[in-house]
């Protein structure tokens, strides 16, 4: 069988499935006599017990091999266990509604679930994927079933799952965990962002993959054409091992670029960084022939913390160590982004669509203070130690900017005052990925040093399509003329103003749209580090004059169809060995 979704994060594997979430917690559900009451809330308190005992192993297990910061996730966990309103309703569920204690701990669940997700607050909303983490263990515990652990898994296998929760990744085995499909997610949800980062091949948004595989399955995936095969007859087997060994040999091939400078065929240099999410990807950096780091994710920092903010001093170290590692070339540290999929896709369910035009972002940072402050203190403070600019996500009108700016003024004096060292001439930057920061280009560069186009949100708010759902997949064009024009008319304007512009969105890094990018006159692409040797490729197999020629004629055209099959006729010519590598589907 053959399944077809997202191609999330390159690479062919083949192996064995072992099926690890389904969308719903399989809870038996059943009616108990008053006699039983007590010995359903003993097994429910002993499943307690239990769960805690685990979590306090994976815990201490994670501090010792990772870091602190990702065995707090799991003090959140036994935080929830130990919730007395939590507890109290359960035992009145099994009590009063006479119910099994798996099934008044699922229905308990439920209704703390729902009413989290009608909050406004982002924050709390995100606490959703704690208790849907710990619940299912604890559901688990009280049926007495086998728990998978994706830390400590015996033999390399392929996880098959609805989604994969934060606490499913930070335990996630790399050298077990040779690859993963879910049902939900798309290219630029937060699922497939982390599968690039931890560099395991995926594909996400197969609809209805947990309902096909079996564990033990044999299991084909495809990261680079977004498929799965399952259980594959002989004849195809065999030329996916072919295919396997022939990506292996072109990803070699690839390497030889890494100390090869990314120019032109005719000379001009675009700077290539990377975008990264997690503290572990740094080393990848220099790995894969990038220099500096154009989009610092901050956060995942604040994800992973979970239960309390961050403090200044663990955001300053964090920056700090990204600064110091890349310097002297820079580190672009995006501020909070909180909202929208950051929270809510490990849940499997898509964000509510208000949520992404919520309290996202900038937005939550100027009405919070207490948030805001320590963050830009904190970056101030790691710019001591090399190259570090800062920049603002989802500005949509130049208040926002002025008054970030304000803040980061008031940060300045304060760590002034306090005589603690930090860079006073930090660049600043704004993200262009709302369409009336387009529109307002020109205010906005007369009051920041650079711009960096966020085409993953610039593509959702223009087209009004959703991001991260895969029932809408295809109409999230980047080949879109309206983001296109909007592109070219942001490099226009910066360049008119004298300011430099990048890109971090994705798009970044579709070996299709390099060469418009580069056309348009863009000055910085930053992507996955995985991604880098391919782009490199791309830009060292071109001249300018070429690259502006195809911009011209494919920005003629009326259909994001016409323009994909223009610009994949001219990437044949050029790079075709790149191509052989992509999702054919769409051409
Ligand atoms: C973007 O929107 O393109 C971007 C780079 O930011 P994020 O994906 O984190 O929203
Ligand atoms: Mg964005």
């Amino acid at each position: 069988m053959l399944l077809e979704g997202v191609p999330a994060s390159s690479g062919i594997q083949i192996g064995t499935a072992l099926l690890f979430h389904r969308e719903d917690f399989d809870v038996p559900t059943y009616t108990i006599d008053e006699s039983e009451i007590e010995k359903e809330i003993k097994k429910f308190e002993s499943a307690l017990i239990q769960t805690r005992k685990e979590l306090e192993e994976i815990q201490s297990k994670i501090q010792k091999e990772m870091s602190s910061i990702h065995a707090g996730i799991f003090s959140a966990h036994i935080l929830l266990l130990e919730d007395p309103m939590f507890v109290d309703e359960v035992k009145k569920e099994i009590t009063i509604s006479k119910l099994n204690s798996a099934a008044a701990v699922k229905n308990v669940v439920q209704n703390i679930i729902d009413q989290f997700s009608t909050m406004d607050n982002e924050y709390l909303r995100g606490r959703e994927a704690d208790i849907r983490d710990v619940v299912s263990r604890l559901i688990q515990n009280i049926l007495g079933k086998e728990k998978i652990d994706l830390s400590s898994l015996k033999k390399e296998v392929i996880v098959i799952s609805h989604d994969l929760s934060p606490s499913d990744t930070a335990l996630m085995n790399k050298d077990k965990v040779i690859g993963f499909a879910t049902d939900v997610g798309s290219k630029t949800s937060h699922t497939a962002i982390m599968a690039r980062a931890l560099e395991i091949p995926a594909v996400v948004g197969l609809g209805k993959i947990t309902s096909y595989v079996k564990t033990g399955d044999l299991v084909i995936i495809d990261g680079n054409r977004g498929r799965v095969l399952i259980n594959p007859d002989g004849e195809v087997y065999e030329e996916y091992l072919i295919e396997q060994s022939k990506f292996q040999e072109f990803e070699q091939s690839l390497s030889m670029l890494k100390d090869m400078p990314a120019v032109t065929l005719d000379g001009t240099h675009i700077e290539l960084a990377c975008n990264i999410e997690v503290p572990e990807e740094l080393s990848s950096i220099q790995k894969y022939g990038a220099k500096g780091i154009g989009l610092y994710r901050t956060e995942y920092i604040f994800i992973r913390k979970r239960t309390e903010l961050p403090s200044e001093e663990e955001q300053y170290e964090s920056y700090k160590e990204a600064v110091e590692k890349v310097a002297p070339e820079a580190v672009i540290i995006r501020t909070l982004d909180l909202g929208g999929d950051k929270f809510a896709s490990s849940l499997g369910i898509p964000a509510d669509v208000g949520s992404m035009m919520g309290l996202r972002a900038i937005r939550l940072c100027l009405q919070y203070p207490f948030i805001f402050m320590p963050q830009l203190r904190a970056i101030l403070r790691a710019s001591a130690y090399g190259n570090a600019k800062i920049m603002f996500p989802m500005i949509s009108r130049v208040e926002e900017l002025r008054l970030a700016k304000v803040m980061l003024d008031q940060a300045k004096s304060e760590l002034e005052y306090e005589g603690l060292p930090f860079d006073p001439n930090i660049e600043i930057g704004t993200m262009i990925e709302v369409p009336s920061a387009v529109v307002t280009a020109d205010i906005l560069a007369k009051e920041c040093d650079f711009f960096s186009i966020g085409t993953n949100d610039l593509i959702q708010y223009t087209l009004a399509v959703h991001r991260v759902n895969e029932e809408i997949a295809h109409l999230y064009e980047p080949l879109n003329p309206a983001i296109l024009r909007l592109i070219k008319q942001v490099i226009d304007i910066a360049h008119e103003n004298g300011i430099w512009v990048g890109i971090c969105g994705e798009m970044a890094s579709d070996p299709l749209v390099v060469p418009l990018l580069i056309g348009m006159g863009v000055d910085e692409l930053s992507m996955s580090p995985i991604a880098v040797p391919e782009v490199k490729k791309i830009i060292r197999s071109l001249t300018v004059e070429e690259a502006q020629k195809i911009t011209q004629v494919a920005m003629s055209f009326s259909t994001a169809n016409e323009i994909e099959s223009y610009v994949y006729s001219e990437a044949m010519e050029r790079f075709p060995d790149v191509l052989m590598w992509i999702d054919h589907r769409l051409h």
